[in-house]
């Protein structure tokens, strides 16, 4: 493997990146290699290629929690590699929150229950006709933009660090604006701010390796030629540097913002100077939202061939309102929790018209998502908000999955005394083993600093824990959504609220005591922090691969239905990133292949394998 070097800043070296190797012939040949390698292994009951695609009905379940796809043989299994169509196997239910505030719960075999609803404004789906002339007032817009504020959280972009600094209040949809090449084929708050966001993408550029490689291969290969992708995901600098290795690849794109408040307005600017037609600012209401979504697709002489989206909206505006244009799209690479749902339901119904990929549950994006980002951004949020000393502290973590296992190693290299409850024996031990004290919340709460819940449950801390917390107790939320503190019980006359700093109230009790409540209970780092550009990196590598494979794959790989990235791909992303810590990789000698019943590259684990 040859290296080059990608920025003298970073001085990371990069592979050369095989584009072909994605190619369907490669793959194909590699498909062989899996099969042999995962059988030696030892496959989940019933033997097989579990890369091979199964339509869902034939799918059995996950062969155990915690483990891989669940894909099961098919009568095409050992003909094609590609990525494994499952359902959602995910260890535990996940709350999922929707836009309108309601849950579903999924459980362990995919299958989702509708809580009741809780918040009543939410999105129409526009069986209803959207009238984008009729313009919402400005305090109409403010409120509905209250009213999907959440959504779309569930990637894990950054949405707190953006500031604007004009005070222009003019709607982008009323401004007439040009690109210094004349084309006026986008929306957004400020033509003029696009220099800003270059500055942005450019510092987003030094901790995108994969990403920079991608590019540099791509001046000889075109993998998105012909390609017309149409996104729908935060409008930030690491998803402009996605978006413009797309465009590198030979792809043309059109992009809206996938949350209402995201954005960051600079590299939307920055964008539609280089020639993107971007629709999207910060602030959007509800009107807007949809109707950047809509100038996206609907265009004349335009036909998207791909989606690219995170939460699911944009998939489900073209199912809504262009239905035909399914007839020319060759796939979807869905990234969130939630929209993963919403194809997995499609599928379910026999309404999936195309295949898509489910980024979401890749191991790059799980493992690294959850466990490193919140490993990084809990302490700058608590730091940002609070500007407590973590030494010495006591912290007690709810939930010790990935993002609770992030956030007890920060703090216990912080010097902080973390004490761990957890309701699942196995993460217990694990939390034990990795020396914290497991405790139920009962024991510890009248003594601990701290306390921050990652448990993606609801009601882990109550009105009771509240009251008898001791006084300048900081609680958090880093669970997806903000059900995990019972916040609402907090709303009653006899306490009283003080906001001292954006994202931090005091909540005083009569006698004084006061706690320090963050982010209203919701993420704490998606609101009060940033979130590392390298963890981005990989998500966003992964959704570039996802294209490329199902752009390039030839008719009948792909079912209607919702697919894995093969594991050697989840391994090319991460190997990818690898040059950037200098870091060696033992190669496998062919005895050692031969022993182990492996391909000398990869993939070296079968799906079941754990990390
Ligand atoms: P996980 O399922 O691996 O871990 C959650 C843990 O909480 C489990 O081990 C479960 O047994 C435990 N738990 C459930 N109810 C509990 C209770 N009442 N008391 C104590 N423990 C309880 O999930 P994860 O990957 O760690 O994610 C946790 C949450 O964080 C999810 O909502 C997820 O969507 C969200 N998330 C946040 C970020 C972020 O950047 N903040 C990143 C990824 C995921």
């Amino acid at each position: 493997m040859s290296v080059q070097v990608v920025s003298a800043a970073t001085a990371a070296k990069v592979p050369e990146v095989e584009l072909k190797d994605l190619s369907p012939s490669e793959a194909e040949l590699q498909l062989a290699l899996n099969t042999a390698a995962v059988g030696a292994m030892g496959p989940p009951a019933g033997g097989g290629d579990p890369e091979a695609p199964a339509p869902a009905a034939e799918r059995p379940p996950a062969p155990g929690p915690g483990s891989g796809p669940a894909a099961a043989l098919s009568p095409a299994a050992g003909k094609v590699p590609q990525a494994s169509a499952m359902k959602r196997s995910d260890p535990h239910h996940h709350h999922q929150r929707h836009r309108d505030g309601g849950e579903a719960l999924v459980s362990h075999d995919g299958t989702v229950t509708e809580a009741p609803r809780t918040v009543k404004k939410q999105i129409q789906f526009a069986d209803q006709k959207q009238e984008f002339n009729k313009r919402p007032t400005k305090i109409g817009r403010r409120s509905l933009s209250r009213s999907i504020s959440q959504s779309s959280t569930d990637s894990y972009s950054s949405a707190a660090s953006y500031t604007d600094s004009s005070d222009d209040e003019t709607s982008p949809r009323d401004k007439q604006q040009k690109n210094s090449k004349g084309s006026s084929d986008f929306c957004v708050k400020n033509i003029k701010q696009a220099e800003f966001g270059r500055r942005e993408i450019e510092i987003a550029e030094q901790e995108m390796p994969a990403l920079m490689a991608l590019r540099k291969r791509a001046q000889g290969e075109k993998p998105l030629a012909g390609a017309k992708i149409v996104g729908c995901t935060h409008i930030t600098a690491q998803t402009a540097v996605l978006m413009e290795t797309l465009g590198a690849l030979g792809a043309q794109c059109r992009w809206a913002a996938c949350n209402i408040y995201s954005t960051l307005n600079e590299v939307a600017a920055a964008l539609a100077e280089s020639g993107f037609p971007v629709f999207a600012w910060k602030g959007e209401s509800e009107d807007d939202f949809w109707w950047c979504i809509d100038r996206c697709v609907n265009v004349e002489g335009w036909q998207p061939n791909m989606i690219l989206d995170d939460g699911g909206d944009l998939t489900h505006w073209i199912y809504k309102k262009y239905p035909n244009m399914f007839k020319k799209i060759k796939g979807i690479v869905e990234e969130s929790v939630t929209g993963v749902h919403r194809l997995y339901q499609l599928s379910k119904a026999g309404k999936l018209c195309v295949p898509a990929m489910n980024v979401n549950d890749s191991v790059t994006k799980q493992k690294f998502d959850n466990l490193y980002c919140c490993r990084e951004s809990i302490l700058d949020g608590l730091k940002r908000t609070t500007d407590m000393m973590f030494g010495g502290k006591q912290v007690v973590v709810c939930g010790y999955g990935e993002v609770g296992k992030g956030c007890c190693a920060a703090l216990k290299a912080m010097g902080s005394i973390v004490y761990v409850t957890e309701i699942d024996p196995i993460c217990a031990l694990q939390a034990c083993m990795d020396g914290f004290r497991l405790v139920k919340l009962n024991e510890v709460i009248r003594q601990v600093d701290i306390v921050i819940t990652c448990t993606g449950n609801k009601n882990v801390v109550t009105r009771e824990h509240l009251d008898r917390m001791k006084n300048s107790c900081i609680v958090c939320n880093m669970g997806h959504s903000n059900t995990e503190i019972d916040v609402a019980s907090l709303r009653t006359p006899e306490l009283t609220w003080e906001r001292v700093r954006s994202q931090v109230d005091h909540v005083i009790w009569p006698d004084g005591k006061r706690i320090v409540l963050l982010a209203e209970g919701r993420l704490l780092n998606l609101s009060c922090s940033t979130v590392p550009t390298f963890v981005l990196s990989i998500t966003a590598t992964t959704q570039a691969l996802a294209l490329i494979e199902l752009y390039n794959a030839p008719e009948g790989r792909y079912k209607q239905d919702v697919y894995l990235l093969p594991k050697k791909m989840d391994e090319y992303v991460a190997s990818l990133h690898l040059p950037t810590f200098d870091a060696h990789l033992t190669e496998l000698t062919d005895e050692q292949a031969k022993y182990l019943g492996l391909n000398k590259n990869g993939p070296f684990k079968p799906n079941y394998y754990r990390y």
